[in-house]
């Protein structure tokens, strides 16, 4: 098969509409949205009795390699509306040293740095500005602290879309860089992202933007549910012990459980689900708080920090959603502190020469504490997601030198 097939196969299209996450109340479908009329995210449905039929397990196995191979479960309806830079499937990544060090468990590594723009908001965007092109959005605007921003920019921008982004003043220098370099106006402000939301919100009202923030809009979820369905496909249909997930926004998380459902519905696995684990660092843990504490929605998070800047989001629109996956999967919420995300990110690179970003060691500190206080066990079989490339991150400086006009101690290097 041609790598582009899957760009440009015909697609009998399932989806049927858009509902409330929260009511359940149907919105139409090819028609531009943003939150349902409850102000609460939307949810694509698609007919999956008709998936059913349409889909097997052989069909998928012979198509290229990358997200599109999903396509009876994504929302996009024309092949001409595909903006596509290359969503590869990602590798799962086996880490037998640290996990022999651990006491023997199966830990696989889901690593997402491989994505066009090294994160995996590629696969949100991806799908979000697909969406817009077949819509005919012509402005889109978003709140970021970094990476989706920089999937945004380099995808509007490969569509012919104008985009216009709001990063916290303290992003990392790369993300504000590549956001600019892939053809998007973008400013750093002086708050959060939730802060920078609101800036996208009046400029929705007074100049027509369309917001693109997590959860207010359809898409996203989509693309992200990629991540569910490549998983259970690359595990041979079967689903892991737990996932630990590294939570923002929750897009990732509430995408993979509705894949999960999906994959049911259309007889591809069973009833068996990972346990979600939402991962979060200590200095910005509002859905930990609201899980042990049994709420439904999480209050924002004050004086919000950490250096895992993609999962330092004080408040989330999804965040019942979030909660609900983690409850009904009996996982749990977890926060790890800044030293340990560190040391996890030190542990991996120098064990495993494996260069996970701050987020994805935040899941591989996480496993290590539950492993420890015993809430996950050794004979789990667990998934740890690298969200972004170690390399879009700040490094340490080395500072060892040699001088080649002297002699030389090679015994000694
Ligand atoms: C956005 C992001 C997250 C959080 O993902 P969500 O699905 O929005 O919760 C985690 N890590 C990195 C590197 C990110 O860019």
């Amino acid at each position: 098969m041609r790598h582009d097939d899957n760009l440009t196969a015909e697609r009998p299209s399932f989806v049927t509409h858009l509902e409330c996450a929260m009511t359940g109340e149907r919105h139409e479908a090819d028609q531009i949205h943003n939150l349902s009329r409850a102000g609460k995210p939307l949810l694509v449905r698609y007919d999956l009795a008709g998936v059913r039929k349409a889909l097997t397990k052989g069909a998928l196995a012979a198509r290229p390699a990358d997200l599109w191979r999903y396509r009876e479960l994504l929302p996009v309806r024309k092949a001409s509306d595909i903006v596509s830079l290359g969503e590869a499937m990602t590798p799962i990544i086996r880490t037998p040293r640290v996990a022999k060090k651990l006491g023997g468990g199966d830990i696989l590594v889901k690593d997402e740095g491989r994505l066009p723009t090294g994160s995996f908001k590629a696969r949100g965007l991806v799908m979000a500005v697909s969406m817009a092109k077949a819509l005919g959005i012509k402005h889109m605007a978003m709140p970021t602290n970094g990476n989706a921003g920089a999937a945004l920019a380099a995808y509007a921008t490969h569509a012919g879309i104008k985009t216009t982004i709001f990063c916290p003043e303290d992003t990392p220098e790369v993300n504000v860089s590549e956001i600019a370099l892939q053809g998007a106006t973008v400013y750093r402000v002086n708050g959060l992202i939730d802060d920078c939301g609101k800036i996208v919100g009046e400029g929705k009202a007074k100049a027509g933007w369309f917001d693109t923030s997590t959860l207010k809009e359809p898409y996203r979820i989509e693309g992200k549910k990629t991540m569910g369905l490549e998983l259970a496909e690359q595990l041979g249909w079967q689903v892991p012990d737990a996932i630990f997930y590294p939570t923002g926004g929750g897009t990732g998380l509430i995408g993979m459980w509705k894949a999960f459902a999906e994959l049911e519905e259309i007889g591809f696995i069973g009833n068996k689900r990972p346990r979600m684990i939402a991962v979060q660092a200590a200095g910005c843990a509002p859905m930990v708080k609201a899980f042990e504490e049994g709420k439904e929605h999480a209050p924002r998070w004050e004086n919000a920090h950490t250096i895992a800047s993609g999962i330092r989001v004080p408040q989330a629109v999804g965040d019942f959603l979030i909660l609900r996956a983690v409850r009904e999967s009996g996982g749990f919420a977890i926060a790890v502190e800044d030293p340990a995300i560190q040391s996890a990110l030190d542990e991996m690179a120098r064990e495993e020469g494996l260069l996970l970003c701050p987020e994805g060691a935040a899941t591989y500190a996480a496993y290590k504490q539950s492993l420890a206080d015993g809430r996950v066990s050794k004979t789990d079989q667990v998934v740890l997601f690298n969200c972004a490339s170690g390399l879009k991150y700040p490094l340490p400086k080395i500072e060892r030198r040699l001088d080649r006009l002297k002699p030389i101690d090679y015994a000694g290097l």
